[in-house]
Formats: structure tokens, sequence, C-alpha cells
């Protein structure tokens, strides 16, 4: 097998439908699907030397595997970044990070509104190795600063956060870490390298689910770290290979294949992501609209620097309602009027999907720590899939329009 040279400097669109390409001696142009656990050894010596990392050569896909290498290249070359390696999922993603990363005694520092298992995965799991992690504000870099100590190894932070699309300046908190003689991480699942790459503003690990933009049509699992080839080579793969959290074949080929759309995706689920957040802040039954795409959200500049001028295509909206209760019947009865849009927490999909934080995605948290959150009760989240924007509104209109507004 050959891979493919490719002149420098192509664009993010181009890199993600020809990156990684290893033609085997049959020539085929779609990628091939290397369902293998083991690879046959041309004789007993090559065996030896490749089991002895003296020779390169594939001997068990969990230690490497042509199919996941073919999506680790072409993810990389989205990010921007030298290498790349993948995993079982997003979460499995961030588990490796931790191992690799983190010793006993040493401090992490976290943003508070992190998907809700990274925050279980850190306080609940990697605290029993003696690893203390404190959670500070989204939004205020100054917070970050403050929580720093000399133990502090690992910032970690997701931009923008689901439900309520705030922002971090990925920027600020890689000077912040990088100061302190730490290491940023930055969970670029909502965005993707479509919009935005982490790297270019001083990241040093990149963090996906591939679950979500990367596979786009909701069929896999499947997670990586973006990161220079050294930390792939002398840090994460040696646990992978002993540990086992690696990305099968099969789902490594269904998002190898899902990124080749991904840029043509993204672009059309943010635009109709934007029209349909537009149109909600015009609703009288609609409160508030949550989009860093809006001029009216509070980071709109941030997000236009950071995001390449797009919004992503996550829109979340309070109700209007005089109580609790009403806001959470009113929230229920738009969710329940649609016909189009499927009632599931995934998102990162061509379909769209819609959900009630307050009860699913952020159902464990206690009322009081969903209220230091400001996931309200008539709090809905759309991620926007690929869908007709005038049958969304639609669908929207259904459960809106026969709701009373309160004068
Ligand atoms: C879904 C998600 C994850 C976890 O990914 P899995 O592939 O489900 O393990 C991590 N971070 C963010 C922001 C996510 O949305």
């Amino acid at each position: 097998m050959k891979e493919m040279q490719l002149p420098p400097d192509l664009h993010l669109d181009t890199l993600a439908v020809r990156a990684g390409i290893e033609r085997s001696q049959y020539g085929e142009n779609s990628e091939a699907l290397y369902l293998t656990s083991s690879f046959v050894q041309p004789d007993a010596a090559s065996a030896a030397r490749r089991f002895a990392q003296e020779e390169e050569g594939y001997v068990y896909s969990r230690v490497a595997n042509p199919t996941v290498s073919a999506m680790e290249i072409r993810l990389a070359a989205l990010e921007g970044t030298e290498a790349a390696i993948a995993t079982s999922s997003g979460m499995a993603a961030i588990l490796l990070l931790g191992m690799g990363l983190l010793r006993a005694g040493d401090h992490v520092v976290c943003s508070q509104s992190v998907f809700g298992s990274t925050i279980k995965l850190f306080s609940g799991e990697f605290s029993k190795f003696g690893i203390e992690t404190t959670y500070v504000s989204q939004t205020d870099p100054v917070a970050w600063a403050a929580a720093m100590r000399p133990n502090t190894k690992l910032l970690f932070a997701e931009t923008p956060t689901n439900p309520l699309t705030d922002l971090c300046d990925i920027q600020a908190l890689a000077d912040i870490a990088h100061a302190g003689g730490a290491l940023l991480a930055v969970d670029n699942c909502f965005c993707s390298p479509a919009l935005q790459q982490p790297k270019r503003f001083g990241a040093d690990f990149i963090i996906h689910s591939g679950t979500k933009y990367l596979d786009g049509q909701g069929r896999v699992l499947a997670g990586a770290i973006c990161c220079d080839k050294r930390y792939v080579d002398q840090v994460f793969l040696p646990i992978t290979r002993t540990a086992g959290m690696v990305l099968s074949p099969f789902n490594a080929w269904v998002v190898l294949k899902g990124m080749e759309t991904l840029s043509i995706r993204m672009q059309a689920q943010c635009q109709s992501a934007l029209a349909l957040a537009t149109w909600l802040q015009q609703q009288p039954q609609v409160a508030h609209v949550y989009y860093p795409g809006l001029p009216s959200h509070p980071q709109h500049a941030l997000a236009m620097r950071q995001q390449s001028g797009l919004g992503g295509a996550v829109v979340s909206f309070d109700m209007v309602a005089t109580s609790v209760e009403q806001a959470r019947a009113n929230a229920f009865h738009v969710i329940d009027s649609t016909q189009v849009c499927s009632i599931t927490t995934n998102l990162g999909d061509t379909k769209t999907t819609i959900a009630h934080p307050a009860t699913t995605s952020h159902g464990r948290l206690t009322e009081a720590q969903r209220q230091a959150a400001g996931i309200g009760q008539g709090l809905v989240r759309v991620a926007v899939g690929l869908e007709n924007i005038e049958d969304l509104k639609a669908d929207l209109a259904r459960g809106l329009g026969s709701l009373k507004v309160p004068l």
C-alpha cells in the first residue's frame, strides 16, 4: 500500500475527501474497509521485528489498523495537527487524555459547563486516583487564571456549551495554561474543524466525539484526540495498545466517509440554524433564544472570530411562562407537537433533533444545580439538521401557535 502524496496548502474541503488515502493493489477509489482483527506476517523473523516495533507493519488491530489510520490522518489534516489517535467513543478519548497526562497529586481546571459525562469522569473516576478538578465559569478567563495551582497540569474546555451556547476564548485559556506550565484540551464536538480549529488558537489537544458531526448521520460511536505526533507515539499509543479503547475499523470507515461531507453539511446546518434562531426570536411564545450567530448573543463577536463566522447548528430557546410548571408544560407541548423533528438528545445528525435538557441530558442534576447552570424547565434545544428550513419552522410553529401568550 502507498499513501497518496498531496500537494501542500490544500483547503479543508479538499482534505476532507482526499487526506489519508492509501490505495491497495486494486486501486479502489473509495477507501477500503479492513475489517480484520489480525494481519498475516510474511515470515517469523518479520513478525518478531514488527512485534518489537523495529519494523513498520500491521500486526493486530488493537495496535493499529489501516482503516483506523486513514481516519486518523484525515481528522488530523482537518484539525491542522500533526497527528490524531482514534478511540472507541468521545468519552474514551477524554479517558485516554487523562490516563496519558495525569498522575496522582495533579490538578485540573475545567469549565463547569462541559458535557455531563465529562464532569462525571473527572469527579467520579479520576478523583479515585488522586486527581483533583476545580470547575470554573465557562466565560470568565479571570476565574480560570485564579484557579491555577503549581500542580495544575491540564485545562479542559468545551465551546460552545450544550445547551446554552456559552463560549470560551480559546486563545485566552491557552495563554493561561502555558503561563502556568499546563496544557489546554478543547472538546471540539459542537463546531467540528469545519468551523473551529482550536490548534490555531493555541490548544494542545483537541477532543472529538466522532459520534456527532464527523459521522454526521447518527450511525456510530467514535472519538479521537488530535495533537502533536510525539504525544500520540510516546503517551497515548502505549496506552491504547495495552488498555484497548481503540476504534473499530468499521466505525472508523463510517466516520472517514462521513468527514467527506462535513464542511458542506456544517455550512447548510449553520445557515438553517441561524434562520431558525432569527425566526424564533420573533415568536411571542418564546422568551429568549440562545444562539451565537445572533448579534444579540453576548459573545457574538468572539463566536464570529473563533468559529469562522458561523454560529453552529444548535439553537436553544426558553418558553414564555408565568410558573415553572407552565414553563415545562409549554416546552413539552412544543416538543410533542413536532411531526418532523426526532425527540432525542443526540446531535450532529442530518435529522433535526429536539430535546428538553432539564429532564434528559441535565436530569441528573439537582434543581439548584440546574438553576445555577441556567437550565430552566422552559428550555428547549434544537440541533438543526438538513431538512428544509420552512418545514422546520412549520414543525415548531405547530406547538408554538397553539399556546396562549400570557399578558
Ligand atoms: C457526545 C459528546 C461527548 C461524548 O462522546 P461519545 O462519543 O458519546 O462518548 C463528549 N463531549 C461532547 C461535547 C459531546 O457532545
